[in-house]
């Protein structure tokens, strides 16, 4: 019994070949990249054409620097490339899917949306899985009358680069489905790490408390936004200090991150610091905004 659920398993692995990625932004574009990269049939989908050419653009910008880095043959970046097919047509994106990640913006009703189209138009039995950073799986499978079939994938930024996928299960994800997505993870050259479903998984709930913390320390005055990068950096070996990788996120993410802790699990250590709330409500978002914690439109600092 044992042996032929090993076998079940390993064949719903091996059969994944056509993979659609719903949201070509940031992350989409980048998990299209890998899956095609990696020998995968790739359908990138969203909701406007220019959205999709700029994912395009962006795969096709990143895979040159892999071809300069000598990562890739230029021949294997166009077959890369020749994997990929766009489409803003979700109905017939998910037809000839045997695997969907959905990497569409962080927002619930937008991501039930698109689970229902996925669950009517998908084969039956194909797994669909969420690159949420913080909504919850077992909520998003519950709209679905295959919630066994859903999960939780969650690559990190840039995907190209990062070798972490957090594979969620939900409360109803099964061990057949958890099993597939974790050989696909594999095959795409990434460690996948088996967490349960809570309000941040395991990245987000021991990250965000802390660069939250690192904000505090600026707002007491306890020490500049550099000298607290620099502590963290040269005395915790930390490859970014908290701040400037708050900065990367975006404040207004780290903000709403910090509100799903705050929320999904009551506990006031996971309230988020005014300071950061002051600077999402003032427009200064961190790298994206041109200002956060550090100031981006001098050269010197834009090279951090
Ligand atoms: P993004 O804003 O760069 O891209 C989101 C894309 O989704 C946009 O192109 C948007 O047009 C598209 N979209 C919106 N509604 C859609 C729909 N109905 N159908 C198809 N596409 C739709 O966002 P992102 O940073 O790529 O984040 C995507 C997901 O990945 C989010 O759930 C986010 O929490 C998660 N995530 C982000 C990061 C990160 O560092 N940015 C890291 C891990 C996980």
């Amino acid at each position: 019994m044992a042996k032929r659920r090993i076998g079940l398993q390993k064949n719903m692995a091996e059969n994944l070949k056509n993979i659609t990625v719903v949201g070509s932004g940031t992350m989409g574009n980048g998990i299209a990249h890998v899956f095609a990269q990696f020998g995968f049939q790739v359908v990138l989908n969203d909701i406007k054409p220019e959205f999709v050419e700029r994912g395009l653009n962006t795969i096709a910008g990143n895979l040159d620097r892999q071809v300069k880095k000598g990562a890739l043959t230029e021949q294997q970046k166009q077959e890369t490339l020749g994997r990929i097919k766009t489409s803003t047509n979700l109905e017939n994106a998910a037809q000839s899917a045997d695997f969907v990640v959905e990497a569409a913006t962080e927002d619930e009703t937008i991501k039930k949306d698109i689970f229902r189209t996925l669950d009517r138009a998908t084969k039956p039995n194909v797994i669909l899985a969420t690159n949420t950073s913080s909504i919850s799986i077992t909520g998003i499978a519950a709209i679905t009358k295959r919630p066994q079939n859903v999960i939780g994938m969650h690559f990190m930024n840039p995907v190209p680069v990062m070798k972490l996928v957090e594979v969620i299960r939900g409360l109803a994800t099964s061990n057949e489905t958890f099993a597939a997505v974790k050989n696909l993870a594999e095959k795409l050259g990434k460690m996948p790490v088996e967490v349960n479903d809570y309000p941040g998984f395991v990245s987000n709930r021991v990250l965000l408390p802390m660069l939250n913390e690192a904000m505090y320390c600026v707002m007491e005055g306890v020490a500049t936004p550099e000298a607290i990068d620099t502590v963290m950096k040269l005395g915790m070996n930390h490859p970014m200090g908290p701040l400037q990788l708050a900065d990367f996120i975006g404040l207004d993410v780290c903000l709403s991150i910090m509100n799903v802790l705050h929320e999904g699990l009551g506990d006031s250590k996971y309230r988020p610091c005014p300071l950061l709330k002051k600077m999402v409500a003032s427009g200064n978002l961190g790298r994206k905004t041109g200002k956060g914690f550090y100031n981006y439109s001098s050269k010197e600092n834009t090279k951090t």
